[in-house]
């Protein structure tokens, strides 16, 4: 893993942590971000699956407070019936 650096004030001292989703049935989950724009959807609001989607790392700056926002691990897509 390349070292982080504050995109605000250049400190190297991050802390590592992630934004928290309430799910439905009172779980809790991660931010998610998905690649492209937005798109409507009249059923759920915005169409999301078959999209390519990461978990949103958050890296808080001890020096300066910034929240510095990265693109995180994939999250697999549902099987399509293809091996992998
Ligand atoms: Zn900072």
């Amino acid at each position: 893993m390349s070292e982080r650096k504050c995109a605000a004030c250049g400190s190297a001292d991050l802390e590592f942590g992630f934004l928290p989703e309430l799910l439905h049935g009172g779980g809790v989950g991660m931010t998610t971000w998905v690649s492209g724009p937005p798109q409507r959807s009249a059923w759920t609001g915005l169409k999301v699956t078959h999209r390519p989607r990461y978990y949103v790392e958050a890296h808080g700056c001890r020096a300066c407070g910034f929240l510095n926002l990265y693109v995180g691990l994939p999250i697999n897509p549902p099987a399509s019936g293809q091996p992998t």
